[in-house]
């Protein structure tokens, strides 16, 4: 996936705020199957994906802060949508990034619980890193569609998690209508001065 030619395409548009969604597996005992959950950590094991728009040269390179990667007041709009709608959504879990596209095995599982993750996936980083880096807002809806390796008691398929996906895929859409009927257009966070250190250096 060329995720700088996406995140580029949609920066042009004009966008500033995205809400991603992500099948995600749970790692963790507080994560259920068919929970919608919003990430707001994350750890990057991915390994041969370009992470940056500012690979050096005159402009330099940007260290792109990232104490808050999935913007919170984003989060916070999704949040007052899901009371709105009664639709249960649980806000903050760490997330590991991995290569893909083969799933993990149980040994890294166990390593990843070990390190602090909650739920893994295969797409969210580069993706919100390379939003901050145009200053635009990135918030993600993870959507439990399975257990991870080791974890369930049966091997992994693709088609288990888009047996899953089928059935949230009608609460995410609902949760996204109701949180773009609240979306203001302002940045009433940090995310738009990210990049203000480019070219300073
Ligand atoms: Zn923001």
């Amino acid at each position: 996936m060329n995720y700088r030619a996406n995140i580029w395409a949609i920066h042009e548009l004009g966008v500033r705020k995205i809400l991603a969604t992500a099948a995600v597996g749970s790692l963790s005992s507080n994560f259920w199957l068919g929970d919608l959950v919003l990430l707001d950590q994350f750890l990057d094991f991915t390994k041969s994906r370009p992470q940056t728009f500012y690979e050096g040269g005159k402009q330099g390179v940007l260290h792109v802060d990232m104490t808050e990667p999935y913007c919170s007041a984003v989060r916070r709009v999704v949040m007052n949508a899901s009371e709105q709608l009664g639709l249960p959504v649980k806000n903050g879990a760490c997330y590991v990034c991995t290569e893909g596209p083969r799933f993990e095995t149980p040994a890294e599982i166990r390593m990843f619980q070990r390190l602090g993750a909650d739920l893994v996936g295969m797409t969210s980083v580069p993706e919100v890193v390379l939003a901050r880096e145009l200053g635009m807002c990135y918030a993600s809806i993870g959507m439990v569609t399975n257990e991870a390796a080791g974890i369930a008691k049966h091997p992994l398929t693709h088609a288990e998690v888009m047996e899953s996906m089928k059935v949230l895929s009608v609460k995410v859409a609902q949760l996204i209508q109701a949180t773009f009927e609240l979306w203001t257009p302002s940045q009433s966070c940090l995310c738009a001065s990210a990049n203000e250190e480019v070219g300073k250096f």
